[in-house]
């Protein structure tokens, strides 16, 4: 059975154009007594970026911190402010940061159309209402998260997403002067993200011609953008970043997304610097995409962080493993149906004592 996906179907690109958000907005605004509600990382208080926002009458402004990555319990409180703010469903929401940012944008458009909690969602295609008008502006590059069908969540019980076509941004803005000022390693993690989105997508079981095609110029563009210096490299990188989760969109991530959900689940390990430190232990698996991510890291000067696995409990370790373990279509697209020879308990927990 092939697939039938939605992508996002407006798109602005280019420099300084998040100077045209309002015009963008104005034809959305249109239920009386409504508004519009921007969630902003609150990285940019009292930043030039916040005072360029078009607030309009009633508009709410929301600062997010994601210093944890989102958690469900923030979803359903965030939505819960916007409810007592103003009963009624608000015209828009405007994500405005990086990937966590733009995941909360997304979770609060779906909850406050669809009830309960946004843990009960947590799964593949169980929003049934439509969400509201929700447009996307990327301050870093690489996640994807700005094309992808999905807003990564930790629920209680799990770490999973809400997979739905309702999820996907309705209208983004791409503009690479938005990310000239983030900071060299959390760019460098954040870009890497889409680097190993395209070695994971480019040799996996599931690759076919639709993926290759966006995994090829995104990978050439990580290259252009780690590799050589370019004067216009934040606009090359947001494209990367774009393409490459078209790029996933239609195949799969494989091993080192697999591993840096383990981290990410036991020790909160950010999505960016979780998926550096496994893929850095991936060379049997990716022998020529981590050789390069070696230079990459040579030439940006970055140092990851070692033995983080050492003081862990044993017990600890055996989570992190389940959770990589129990990610079957990452496994299955790296290595095809027999994975579960190819990767047994053990060599994975090797992997992660290497760490
Ligand atoms: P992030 O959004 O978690 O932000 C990382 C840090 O950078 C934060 O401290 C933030 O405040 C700061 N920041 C953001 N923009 C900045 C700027 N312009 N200048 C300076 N600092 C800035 O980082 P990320 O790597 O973009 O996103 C990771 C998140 O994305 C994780 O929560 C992950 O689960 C999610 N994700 C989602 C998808 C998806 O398809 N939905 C895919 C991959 C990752
Ligand atoms: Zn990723």
């Amino acid at each position: 059975m092939y697939r039938n996906f939605s992508i996002v179907p407006k798109i602005m690109f280019g420099r300084g154009s998040f100077n045209q958000l309002a015009d963008v907005l104005a034809p959305e605004r249109v239920t009386p007594d409504s508004y519009v509600v921007f969630v902003l990382d609150d990285v940019f208080i009292g930043k030039p970026l916040e005072g360029r926002i078009p607030l309009e009458k009633g508009d709410l402004l929301i600062h997010v911190n994601v210093d944890d990555e989102p958690k469900t319990s923030y979803i359903d409180a965030l939505v819960e402010q916007i409810r007592k703010y103003n009963p009624v469903v608000p015209d828009g929401i405007v994500g405005i940061g990086g990937g966590s940012t733009m995941d909360i944008a997304k979770a609060i458009s779906l909850l406050l159309k669809n009830p309960g909690s946004s843990a009960d969602y947590q799964g593949w295609d169980l929003i049934e209402n439509p969400s509201v008008y929700h447009l996307g502006v990327p301050t870093l590059a690489g996640t994807g998260a700005e094309i992808s069908r999905t807003t990564i969540l930790t629920g209680p019980e799990k770490k999973l997403g809400i997979n739905s076509d309702y999820t996907i941004y309705h209208q983004l803005i791409l503009d690479p002067d938005l990310i000239v000022d983030v900071p060299k390693e959390q760019w460098f993690y954040t870009g890497m993200d889409c680097y190993i989105h395209d070695v994971e997508s480019l040799h996996g079981t599931f690759i076919n011609e639709f993926s290759r095609s966006f995994g090829e110029k995104s990978i050439d563009l990580c290259r252009q953008v780690f590799l050589e210096d370019h004067p216009d490299k934040d606009d090359k990188l947001m494209m990367a970043s774009y393409f490459g989760g078209m790029s996933i969109a239609y195949s799969q991530v494989g091993a080192c997304h697999a591993l840096s959900y383990g981290l990410s689940y036991v020790l909160g390990i950010h999505h960016g610097i979780g998926c550096c430190i496994a893929f850095d232990v991936l060379e049997e698996i990716y022998p020529e995409g981590v050789a390069e991510f070696r230079k990459m890291m040579d030439k940006h000067d970055i140092t990851l962080p070692k033995n983080i696995t050492a003081d862990m409990s044993d017990d600890a370790i055996e989570l992190m493993v389940t959770t990589a373990l129990n990610l079957v279509p990452l496994w299955e697209n790296c290595f095809g149906a027999d994975w579960e020879k190819i990767m047994p308990r053990e060599r994975c927990k090797k992997l992660f004592l290497r760490m």
